[in-house]
C-alpha cells in the first residue's frame, strides 16, 4: 500500500528547501586606482581636438573601476572629479602619494595617455618600476591583456622611474592608454566603446596578476 502510495504521489510532501542567503564575502582583491592629472595639471592634450589627458585618464579610470568592481575587488580611486588633488603640483603629488601608500592595497594602476613628436607612433604601453620584479609581472599581464583585446602585435612592459610606480609598498604600473598625437588614437580615445574595451582589458589584466 505504501509503495503504491509513493507511486501515485501522495506520499507527504518534502518540507520546503531551507533557502540560506549566501554569507556576504569580503572582497578577494583591493586596488587602488589612479587618474593621473586633473585640474590644474591637465596632462597632455590631444594634437588634432585639444582634449585633455586628465579628462580622459579619468573617464578610463571610472571604467576600470566599474569592472574591478563588478568582479567582486575593492577599488580606492585616487580622485572621481575633474579637480586636482592640491593646489600646487606637490600638494598634489604628496596626496597622491599618500593614497598609493593605503595600507592593503594588492596593485596600483595609473591610467595616462602618450603623447610623441612622431605622430605614427601609436599603441599602448605599460612602465614598470626598474627592478621591481612583482611590478613587471603587473605590468606584463596589463599590456598583454591590452595587445590582445586591440589585436595588436605583443610588446613588452617597459621599465622606467615614475612616481606613481616608484611610491607604492604594493605592485605597481603605470598605463598609457595610447597616442593624443596619433590621430586615429586621438579620436578612439575619446569614444566610449574604445575607453570600455581598454577599461576591460586593463581590469582583465590586473585580475590575471592577482589570481595568477
Ligand atoms: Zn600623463
Amino acid at each position: 500500500m505504501l509503495l503504491l502510495c509513493v507511486l501515485a504521489g501522495c506520499a507527504r510532501p518534502a518540507a520546503a528547501p531551507v533557502v540560506r542567503e549566501p554569507l556576504p564575502t569580503p572582497p578577494r582583491w583591493y586596488v587602488i586606482l589612479d587618474a593621473g592629472h586633473g585640474g590644474f595639471d591637465a596632462g597632455a592634450s590631444g594634437v588634432d581636438t585639444g582634449v585633455k589627458e586628465s579628462e580622459l585618464n579619468l573617464q578610463v579610470a571610472l571604467l576600470v573601476q566599474a569592472a574591478l568592481e563588478d568582479a567582486g575587488a575593492r577599488v580606492l580611486m585616487t580622485r572621481t572629479d575633474g579637480g586636482a588633488l592640491g593646489d600646487t603640483k606637490r600638494a598634489d603629488m604628496a596626496r597622491r602619494g599618500q593614497l598609493l601608500l593605503t595600507e592593503g592595497a594588492d596593485a596600483a594602476v595609473s591610467i595616462h595617455m602618450n603623447k610623441f613628436s612622431d605622430r605614427r607612433v601609436r599603441g599602448p604601453m605599460a612602465y614598470y618600476q626598474a627592478g621591481a620584479a612583482a611590478g613587471q609581472a603587473l605590468a606584463t599581464c596589463v599590456i598583454d591583456s591590452l595587445t590582445e583585446a586591440l589585436s595588436l602585435k605583443s610588446r613588452l612592459a617597459n621599465p622606467g622611474n615614475n612616481f606613481v610606480t616608484r611610491v607604492p609598498a604594493c605592485p605597481a604600473v603605470l598605463v598609457e592608454c595610447g597616442f593624443l598625437s596619433h590621430a586615429e588614437e586621438e579620436r578612439l580615445l575619446q569614444d566610449e566603446a574604445y575607453q570600455k574595451a581598454i577599461a576591460h582589458a586593463i581590469a582583465r589584466g590586473i585580475l590575471a596578476f592577482l589570481e595568477g
